[in-house]
């Protein structure tokens, strides 16, 4: 990609109204643009990551055995009435046709369609376990949205839903779920600061768990046992870790990137969702659902990866892997080669810009390898290499470092 088409500019100053860190450097590198309060436009560089995202979550929910589908935001009241949350959930946007009258909601999950939709099957035994999930748009009417796109009126979610037999099974499987959600946060690079938190289970269960990342940014204060890495949501008034005892438990501030429920029957019994077993007598469907946000997980990443001059993208979402930028001499062969070899590169090959704008504008947008071409490194046939996690400068042959790239990441 040249830089000197890339939409849109970068900004030199902080924008405004933006107060977390993570909103500040997304939209003044142009990663995503506010539309107002909670509503973000996924510019192409903040597309690039989230789609980058995206991909480590669809191929980990598809080892996990998940059938992806694609469900209605547009959601019947009826559904919302048979479960009592079109009364109690308060961040259930809600509107009428103005046509028929007709009462809508906004799907902010979607327990209330994926139960009738399976319970318009005719399941038996034989068709258990099974796993379905989608990767798709939510909207919540939430009170406060201060935090950038860590809180958002309309954000980007990953949500499996599993059905079983009995509640063991579903155990497994709530077992399983867990290293695949590892494996996540793990390749996204914010595993270290990631833990698994023990968090309430509503009526039906005793626990569920959630994805907490540690940062200041978080609206959610957690409780760390750091022998068994794991930790307990404050809700739960817990003072001893739930695996070992420990009562010297750290107080972090965090905010949940993901959350696993078991569910058991809480929606199969409104829907009457059932299955025939072995016996020909017909039983609940237990479920477990299993939740990400993606735009979310985009924006802890930048809240935890990022020095005063801008961000510092992990290799595995990064929008790009080379920021390659030419000062004072063409950088254009270098670039091709850099595409032959498969590489993603930005090429800052703007003529109207400093060499300090470019460096400025590099550290902002946090590719992880900077590469410059100039008329020093050139005479010696080498160009200039620096990550973004380091300010080590390295003067490198081309072939090598082609070498280099093609290995890492
Ligand atoms: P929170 O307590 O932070 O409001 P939640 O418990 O309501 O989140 P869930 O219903 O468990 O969230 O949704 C599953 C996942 O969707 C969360 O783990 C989080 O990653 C993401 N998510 C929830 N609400 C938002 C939001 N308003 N903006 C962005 N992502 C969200
Ligand atoms: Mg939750």
């Amino acid at each position: 990609m040249l830089q000197s088409k890339l939409f849109p500019k970068t900004l030199r100053e902080d924008p405004r109204d933006e107060i977390s860190a993570n909103a500040k450097f997304l939209v003044r590198a142009g990663f995503v643009d506010k539309l107002m309060a909670g509503v973000y436009t996924y510019l192409p560089l903040g597309l690039q990551v989230l789609k980058k995202i995206e991909n480590i979550i669809r191929e980990e929910m598809n080892k996990a055995g998940g059938q992806e589908i694609l469900m209605p935001v547009l959601q019947p009241k009826e559904n919302w009435v048979k479960t009592g949350r079109w009364d109690s959930l308060d961040s259930l946007f809600k509107f009428v046709s103005h046509y028929s009258k007709t009462e809508f909601a906004l799907g902010p999950t979607h327990e209330e369609i994926i139960s009738p939709l399976v319970a318009k099957v005719s399941i038996s035994y034989k068709d258990l376990p099974l796993y379905i999930f989608q990767i798709q748009t939510k909207f919540r009417d939430e009170k406060r949205v201060k935090s950038g796109i860590l809180r958002g009126r309309e954000f980007l979610m990953k949500d499996l839903y599993s059905f079983h037999a009995d509640e063991k099974d579903m155990n497994k499987y709530y077992e399983k779920m867990k290293t695949h959600y590892k494996n996540i946060f793990d390749k996204c690079g914010i595993g270290e600061k990631t833990y698994i938190t023990f968090a309430s289970g509503g009526s039906f269960s005793k626990y569920s768990h959630e994805y907490q990342t540690i940062t200041e940014a978080g609206e959610d204060k957690i409780f760390l046992c750091e022998k068994c890495k794991i930790a307990i949501n404050s809700e739960l008034n817990q003072n001893a870790c739930p695996e070992c005892g420990n009562k010297d438990l750290k107080e972090k501030k965090a905010i949940e990137v993901g959350n696993i429920f078991p569910l058991k029957t809480k929606y199969s019994e409104p829907f009457g969702l059932k299955f025939t077993d072995k016996d020909g007598s017909q039983k609940d469907i237990i479920m477990g659902c299993y939740g990400i946000g993606l735009s979310r997980l985009m924006g802890a990443i930048a809240e935890i990866n990022h020095d005063k001059k801008g961000i510092i993208w992990p290799e595995s979402v990064a929008p790009f892997k080379v920021h390659l930028i030419e000062i004072g001499e063409s950088a254009k062969e270098f670039y091709k080669d850099l595409q032959k070899a498969n590489i993603e590169v930005l090429y800052d090959e703007r003529e109207d810009v400093t060499a300090g704008e470019k460096f400025a504008d590099a550290d902002l947008i946090g590719i992880p390898y900077r590469i410059v071409v100039s008329e020093k490194t050139t005479k010696d046939k080498k160009v200039e290499l620096k990550r973004r996690d380091s300010e080590k400068i390295k003067l490198i042959d081309k072939k090598e470092l082609l070498k280099i790239m093609e290995h890492v990441g």
